[in-house]
């Protein structure tokens, strides 16, 4: 399971955000010189052959040299590297253009080609933008199988969804080349590895809605569904619009999920959950619904938290989000949801009321993170209790200062104490204490 944060089972809600390890994509780019250009197929392999005396046969105006009986091992890579790189090409001009034959034509069989296929159709259905699969690094380990050589290389998948004037996200997968009689042939290739993978559309063939501002992505068996949801994400995403503290989303992203993908899609996620927001990219953050156990009328309302948590954390490595700002990072997306309605009215008032009783609440905010098998309405309690302390901040010291707070807090890891003097003009301690007045005002507790 993704590591997460989460949501609660009121009326059979949980809301979680998985986090993500997005830092290994600018680890990985740091060696350089062994990354390609991913152009066309004719396009120079310019990067140098990973050879400390430099290789003639990658000259920066040509392609390198058909290796020879007796050439050294660097002739070899560079050779293998140009060709693969050729063919990945290829294939981004074949995803660009729809071309399905052309995509699956370096598949060395019917196994790879049926992945490759299903990739295919899920993107051209979300409508990939913008793609470019290049080597980010190798080939390495050069093995003979079956008499052939076979490579193992690191692909890098760059894109974005529907717009093509666009920052290209990044996902790394691992793949294996054989070079045959046919040409370099793909006999492997792994999910993402960069990412909570498996990202949805590596192991499902899916439909997509596609809206102004939000994307449902469905398998499809659950089409109608995705289609008949797209208003209220259109809705739900217009409202995250306002809250967001990154780069504004191309679009929202929300899979809908069937019982085995929701086991499966990001690595899974809590039982009790039936929504998460996940970083799939070093800027891009995903949803996924559980389809069954969201009913046609709460949708909308779920998708304003998970969305809320997508404009208030993407972009960001949110590791520590289980951790002693869980209170904020559940209390604006649930402000999200809120949107500005009356605090009176908020729906989690009556177990926020228990848990302050029944638990002896006394403000600590960095405490109120429930656990796993905690009762509902604990955990109920717990994200109601969040909601009430970040509208106390918006309150009681300004919406917009709050944003201030939330985003140096949440995205810029600084720590409360030192935020709160310089932002709220107040003690971190003094404003708990006032929160706690409020809440505690709000609920009649
Ligand atoms: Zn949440």
């Amino acid at each position: 399971m993704a590591p997460s944060v989460e949501a609660p089972a009121k009326r059979r809600r949980g809301l979680l955000v998985s986090l993500v390890i997005v830092l290994v994509v600018g680890l990985l780019a740091v060696p350089a010189a062994i990354a390609l250009t991913g152009g066309s197929p004719d396009t120079p392999a310019t990067a140098a052959a990973p050879s400390p005396t430099g290789s003639p046969a990658a000259s920066p105006t040509g392609p390198p040299a058909s290796p020879k009986p007796g050439d050294p091992p660097y002739v070899k890579v560079a050779w293998a590297k140009f060709r693969i790189n050729g063919e990945l090409a290829a294939m981004s001009d074949a995803l660009r253009k729809g071309d399905l034959a052309a995509f699956v034509r370096p598949a060395a069989d019917k196994k790879i080609r049926g992945e490759l296929e299903r990739r295919f159709r899920s993107l051209r259905a979300m409508r990939i933008s913008n793609v470019q699969l290049t080597a980010d690094s190798g080939p390495f380990d050069d093995k003979l199988v079956g008499g052939w050589s076979e490579w193992g290389v690191g692909v890098g998948i760059n894109h974005c969804f529907v717009v093509s004037d666009c920052k290209p996200d990044k996902m790394l997968v691992d793949t294996t080349w054989r070079d045959s009689p046919a040409g370099y042939q793909l006999v492997k290739i792994s999910t993402s590895t960069n990412a909570n993978g498996p990202q949805p559309w590596e192991v499902a063939v899916l439909t997509a809605a596609v809206g102004s501002r939000a994307m449902v992505v469905a398998p499809k068996a659950l089409a109608s569904r995705a289609r008949a949801f797209l208003p209220a994400a259109e809705r739900a995403a217009k409202i995250a619009d306002r809250y967001v503290l990154g780069k504004k989303p191309d679009r929202y992203i929300v899979y809908l999920a069937g019982p085995s993908d929701w086991k499966k899609w990001f690595g899974g996620s809590a039982d009790w959950a039936i929504g998460f927001a996940v970083p799939t990219s070093d800027e891009r953050s995903d949803i996924v619904l559980k389809a069954e156990d969201i009913s046609g009328g709460y949708a909308e309302a779920v998708m304003k938290h998970e969305m809320g948590h997508v404009a208030t954390l993407s972009g960001r490595d949110y590791r520590d989000v289980n951790g002693e700002n869980w209170w904020l990072t559940e209390g604006i997306a649930e402000y999200v949801e809120w949107d500005g309605r009356p605090v009176s009215a908020y729906d989690r008032e009556q177990n926020a009321r228990r848990l302050i009783r029944e638990k002896k609440f006394t403000g600590n905010l960095e405490k109120l993170v429930p656990d796993d098998d905690a009762p509902d309405w604990q955990i109920d309690g717990a994200y109601g209790l969040g909601y009430y302390a970040t509208r106390c901040l918006a309150d009681q010291y300004g919406h917009a200062k709050m944003l201030r707070f939330a985003d140096q807090v949440l995205r810029g890891g600084r720590p409360s104490e030192a935020e709160a003097p310089t932002i709220l003009g107040a003690e971190w301690s003094a404003v708990s204490k006032r929160c706690l007045a409020y809440t505690k005002q709000k609920v009649g507790a």
